[in-house]
C-alpha cells in the first residue's frame, strides 16, 4: 500500500505540490486527473524518488521510503515519451530492468517471453523496434516497465502520443493486464474516457492539490464543488 502524507514541493515560487495525501491500496488501479500544470508529473516523480518533498512523508507498507533512493523502492514509472532504446531488439529492449537486477540469461529470457506474450508481442523479441507501429512500441513499454515485477506501477501518459483508436483499443488491454497480474497502479492522464475506462478509483487533481477522491461515477454525480464538476463534465 503506498501512503503520501502532506507532501509539498515547490520549484522557486510555484508550489507544485501542495500538502498531497493520498492512499492507494494492494492491487489498486488509481487514476490521476488534473489539467496541465496541477502537479500530477512532480507528484509521480515524488513518489518515484526523482524528487525529494521539502516537507511531508511517502511510506510502502507502513515503511517510510521519503529518503530512499529511487533503484531500491521497486517501483516502475513510464513516462509518454517512454524512450526505447531504437537500435536494440525488442527482447533486449525488455529485458534492460532485468539485467540491472542480476538475473541469469537464462531467467532474463524466461521472464521476457512471458511478460511479451502478456502484452500480446509472444514470438517478437528477435524484432527491431524502429520496424514497430506505434501501438507495438507502446506494448513493449509497458512490456519493460511490468518486467522486473514492480511493487508500484506508475504510467504518465502512457497513451498520450497515440491516435485516438488505438488508445481506446490499449487501455482495454492495459486494463485487463493491471487487474490480471493484481498490479498496484498510478495512472495519469488528463483524458476522461481513459481514466474511466482503467482507474478503480480517482484523484482529481488542481493547482498542486488534491481535491477530490473516488470512484469516477461517484466524482461525477457528487463532485466535491463547483470547480471538480465542471471539470468532470457535469
Ligand atoms: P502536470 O504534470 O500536471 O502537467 P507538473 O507536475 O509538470 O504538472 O508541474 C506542476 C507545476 O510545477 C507547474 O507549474 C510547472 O511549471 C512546475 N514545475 C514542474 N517541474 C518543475 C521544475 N523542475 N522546475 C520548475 N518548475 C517546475
Amino acid at each position: 500500500m503506498l501512503e503520501v502524507r502532506m507532501v509539498t514541493k515547490r520549484f522557486g515560487e510555484t508550489t507544485a505540490l501542495d500538502r498531497v495525501e493520498l492512499t492507494v491500496t494492494d492491487g489498486e488501479v488509481m487514476g490521476l486527473l488534473g489539467p496541465s500544470g496541477c502537479g500530477k508529473s512532480t507528484l509521480l516523480r515524488v513518489i518515484a524518488g526523482l524528487e525529494t518533498p521539502d516537507e511531508g512523508r511517502i511510506f510502502w507498507d507502513g515503511e517510510d521510503i521519503t529518503r530512499t533512493p529511487p533503484h531500491l523502492r521497486r517501483f516502475g514509472l513510464m513516462f509518454q515519451g517512454y524512450a526505447l532504446f531504437p537500435h536494440r531488439t525488442v527482447a533486449e529492449n525488455v529485458a534492460f530492468g532485468l539485467r540491472m537486477r542480476g538475473l541469469s540469461p537464462a531467467e532474463i529470457r524466461r521472464r521476457v517471453d512471458e511478460v511479451l506474450s502478456w502484452v500480446g508481442m509472444g514470438g517478437m523479441g528477435d524484432r527491431g523496434i524502429e520496424g514497430l507501429s506505434g501501438g507495438e512500441q507502446q506494448r513493449v513499454a509497458l512490456a519493460r516497465t511490468l518486467a522486473p515485477q514492480p511493487r508500484l506501477v506508475m504510467l504518465d501518459e502512457p497513451l498520450g502520443a497515440l491516435d485516438r483508436l488505438l488508445r481506446e483499443r490499449l487501455i482495454v488491454e492495459i486494463r485487463e493486464l493491471l487487474s490480471r497480474n493484481r498490479t498496484t497502479a498510478l495512472y495519469v492522464t488528463h483524458d476522461h474516457t481513459e481514466v474511466a475506462a482503467v482507474a478503480d478509483r480517482v484523484a482529481v487533481m488542481r493547482e498542486g492539490r488534491i481535491v477530490q477522491v473516488g470512484r469516477w461515477t461517484d466524482i461525477r454525480s457528487e463532485p466535491a464543488d463547483r470547480w471538480v464538476a465542471e471539470f468532470v463534465g457535469v
